[in-house]
């Protein structure tokens, strides 16, 4: 059987961008920021293309939770090799509870064998999201994916874990998060950025799927990081040597 795979993807801040804080501190500027898919997320839908190239997907499904803008990341999506998206539009924050809580719903209409989704959003950091949608569906998972090999009803996963590797073997259907050495995501051609405008994309509320979109998480402050100080030079090894034994403290 070949399976339907549904692929997550956030629209996030371009990693390339450096984030700068608001006046207030309460948050990241994101007014007239370049903002592009989410770098784990582009992994998560290479390895679906790459799955159906290998002939054991027939369709990708891909779904964002944002705002009108995610559509944007959703023909990214499209353009990269997806067959069909959708948008859960929403202008408020969403959590990675809720967003497990739409997600669970979209699994439970569209019925994929497998789930595959970053391991983290670089805006929040969160790294939670698979990990909740998991629990909600009681499905089993393989989270920070270096390889992943389907057989016989089955995903082999290689994990990224402190110190080494650790291979799961997960009965489907199953989550996948993405780890940074699963593959190199591809770039979207002219041609077929053109074709993604006609592919299918849905639009979709929250409500939809019965869940009212609502933080439990207050944020405090934000920071920019302390800036690094001035470094200095040295005129010899010796004296390199003496100053990370006696300032720095490293040897
Ligand atoms: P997080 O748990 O927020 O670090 O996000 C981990 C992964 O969950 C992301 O890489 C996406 O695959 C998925 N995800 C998180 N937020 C959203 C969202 N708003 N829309 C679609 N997918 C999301």
């Amino acid at each position: 059987m070949r399976m339907k795979v549904l692929v997550p993807v956030k629209r996030v801040i371009d990693a390339n961008v450096k984030p700068r804080v608001k006046a207030d501190g309460s948050g990241v500027e994101l007014a007239n920021v370049k903002m592009a898919m989410n770098p784990f997320c582009e992994i998560a839908v290479e390895e679906a293309i790459r799955m159906k190239e290998a002939g054991t997907v027939e369709e990708i499904v891909v779904v964002s939770i944002g705002p009108e803008k995610a559509q944007e990341t959703l023909r990214t999506a499209l353009a990269m090799g997806a067959d069909r998206a959708i948008l859960v539009k929403t202008d408020d924050t969403v959590e990675p509870l809720d967003v497990a809580k739409i997600l669970k719903s979209v699994v439970d209409e569209e019925k994929p064998q497998i789930v595959i989704l970053g391991k983290q959003a670089i805006d929040d950091d969160a790294n939670q999201t698979g990990q909740m949608l998991a629990a909600l569906l009681g499905w089993s998972q393989g989270t920070f994916a270096s390889k992943v090999e389907i057989a016989g009803g089955k995903a082999r996963v290689t994990r990224e874990v402190d110190g080494g590797l650790q291979v799961v073997e997960l009965k489907l259907p199953a989550i996948v998060t993405t780890d940074l050495r699963l593959n190199e995501p591809r770039y979207a051609s002219l041609p077929n950025i053109m074709k993604a405008k006609k592919k299918p994309l849905d639009a979709k509320a929250p409500g939809d799927y019965g869940v009212t979109v609502k933080p439990r998480l207050k944020v405090l402050k934000t920071e920019e990081p302390a800036g690094r100080k001035a470094g200095v030079k040295v005129g010899s090894v010796a004296e390199l040597v003496d100053k990370l034994k006696n300032e720095a403290g490293v040897l």
